[in-house]
């Protein structure tokens, strides 16, 4: 099964491709996630990406694809793998596809987790990412057992750069215009299903299953 997750920044594609990778036992591949690991090992890569991430501005696409379609040759993807946060422009959906193409193979489902503008700013607000393990909460929606630590590593948790205030109305505007047409893409390929992202992590998670299969 190839899923990819579609939806503005902050709309729940982590959270819910978390669960669908445990679910299905297929691997989660998050692109913003392996930036964030680049960058707190210093890497070259790492170094490039900072600069665009911390902008609010998405990461050229040269420096995303063929990181990814390296990932994608990985054994572990051979029976399948959940994408989040790529495809994020038009010329990296068409580059993921010439790569699946070559082995005759397509993208099953695309799921646009739909969230309006006015809820984004509060799910970024109050996120808070591990520093730790990377993992991901909510000062109100999923809050952690002890306030401020990590409840499955016991590292502290911060509110990312790029979900301040500031940045986020740019991150917006820029999955507005760069990510969104991505939604008409996958539509014209039969594959996009979409489901409302307002509600709870366990009903959006549901509706999920209703589309993929129990
Ligand atoms: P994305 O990967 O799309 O950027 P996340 O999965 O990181 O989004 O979710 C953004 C924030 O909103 C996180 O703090 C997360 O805990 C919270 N969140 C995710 N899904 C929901 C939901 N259905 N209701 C309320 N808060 C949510
Ligand atoms: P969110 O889902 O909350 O927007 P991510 O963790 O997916 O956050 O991404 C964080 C940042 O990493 C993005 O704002 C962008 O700068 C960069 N990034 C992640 N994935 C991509 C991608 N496929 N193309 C370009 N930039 C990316
Ligand atoms: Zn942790």
């Amino acid at each position: 099964m190839k899923i990819i997750m579609l939806g503005a920044p902050g709309a729940g594609k982590g959270t819910q491709a978390k669960k669908i990778a445990e679910k299905y036992q297929i691997p989660h591949i998050s692109t913003g996630d392996i930036f964030r690991a680049n960058i707190k090992n210093g890497t070259e890569l790492g170094k490039k990406a900072k600069t665009y991430m911390d902008q609010g501005l998405l990461v050229p696409d040269e420096l995303v694809c063929d990181l990814v379609v390296d990932r994608l040759q990985q054994e572990d993807c051979k029976k399948g793998y959940i994408l989040d946060g790529f495809p994020r422009t038009i010329p990296q959906a068409e580059s993921l596809d010439a790569a699946l193409c070559e082995i005759g193979a397509s993208i099953d489902y695309a799921i646009d987790v739909e969230v309006p503008d006015e809820n984004i700013v509060s799910r970024m607000g109050g996120r808070r990412a591990c520093v730790g393990c990377g993992a991901t909460y909510h000062l109100v929606y999923a809050p952690t057992k002890a306030e401020g630590i990590c409840d499955s590593c016991g590292a502290e948790l911060i509110l990312r750069d790029d979900d301040k205030p500031e940045t986020v109305q740019k991150r917006l505007d820029v999955y507005h215009e760069q990510t969104q047409p991505l939604i008409d893409f996958y539509s014209q390929k039969g594959v996009l299903k979409e489901v409302d992202g307002t509600m709870d992590m366990e009903d959006v998670f549901t509706a999920i299953i209703g589309i993929l299969g129990a």
